[in-house]
């Protein structure tokens, strides 16, 4: 700790946010936990939330909650509790479909109801998105113009890293702005961190729980280096080790089980160092000069 700068009010401020879906809901678990049979798991989404919003008032920060409008739908009181409690509710969707399996008319009836959802439970304007499992990924560009559209000013969807199942390798990894034919969109794309001369991921949720505790560290002070805050996240029932364990393969299961009772002591630490805060106060606070960029084809195929 010894390079760790005093806490002052001239660090930044990171992006910490949650995406606020029940235990059941992770794309992993798809095949064997269909949506018909959603209804029948027990929720546990209000404990795991409690347990956010404990953590955050304790140190005196505000976040973004991007809730699913399935959830909202069930527990209107739940996002009023977080709203009540001065944190920005955005959108992850309604029924927690990955963008590659939509086309692009059923991803907007998706982010329209979702974002109706959250509005009439909170009255606040909903401005932002992020995609089930970081899934605008390339060739699915299309969908920040439906965003743009449905009426979203940012998105923080784009994980510039390359995974099987998601990732905008090429992406910047900083805050930017995003041409695109239906007008501008911010982005807000998930930390990363430098390792020697390799980027890896490091915002949080399942590599918090994976990796150890000092690549999130190092890649929010890389991020302080630059001066820019790095986008954070997390799920509720990454703070509920008392789930219940659903039956899938053990790949699954190491994914999303492994570790789950360390990440408290791990937010408490990250907590501890670094400053946090939500989207919309980042938004509001004096503007900045950005870069701007276009997606689209040319990327995707130098990529
Ligand atoms: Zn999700």
């Amino acid at each position: 700790m010894g390079g760790t700068p005093p806490v002052s009010e001239s660090r930044v401020r990171h992006f910490f946010t949650v995406d606020v879906e029940e235990h059941f809901h992770v794309n992993g678990f798809e095949s064997w936990v269909p949506r018909s049979d959603w209804d029948r798991y027990p929720s546990r989404v209000a404990l795991g939330t409690d347990r956010v919003l404990d953590l955050l008032a304790r140190h005196e920060t505000r976040a973004t909650f991007f809730t699913l409008g399935w959830v909202a739908e069930r527990h209107p009181a739940l996002v009023r509790r977080i709203a009540a409690e001065g944190h920005e509710i955005a959108s992850h969707g309604d029924l927690h479909r990955r963008i590659p399996t939509l086309s692009p008319d059923e991803m907007r009836a998706d982010v329209r109801r979702a974002k109706r959802t959250l509005e009439d439970c909170t009255g606040a304007e909903v401005r932002g998105f992020r995609s089930p499992s970081f899934s605008i990924t390339k060739g699915h560009e299309w969908a920040l113009e439906v965003l743009i559209e449905e009426g979203h000013s940012y998105d923080s969807s784009l994980f510039p890293i390359r995974r099987p199942d998601y990732g905008y390798p090429g992406a910047l990894t900083v805050p930017h702005v995003i041409r695109t034919p239906s007008g501008p969109i911010t982005e807000l794309p998930l930390a990363t961190a430098s390792l020697a001369g390799i980027r890896m991921p490091a915002a949080g949720g399942g590599y918090l729980r994976q990796f150890p505790l000092s690549l999130m560290q190092r890649a929010l002070r890389q991020y302080e280096t630059r001066r820019v805050p790095a986008m954070c996240y997390i799920h509720p029932w990454e703070l509920d080790p008392e789930q219940p364990r659903i039956a899938v393969p053990w790949p699954s299961r190491l994914r999303h089980y492994r570790n789950l009772e360390k990440v408290a002591p791990r937010l408490e630490s990250l907590f501890a160092e670094f400053r946090f805060g939500s989207v919309f106060d980042w938004m509001g606070a004096a503007p900045r000069e950005y870069p701007a960029v276009t997606l689209g084809r040319r990327q995707a195929v130098s990529a």
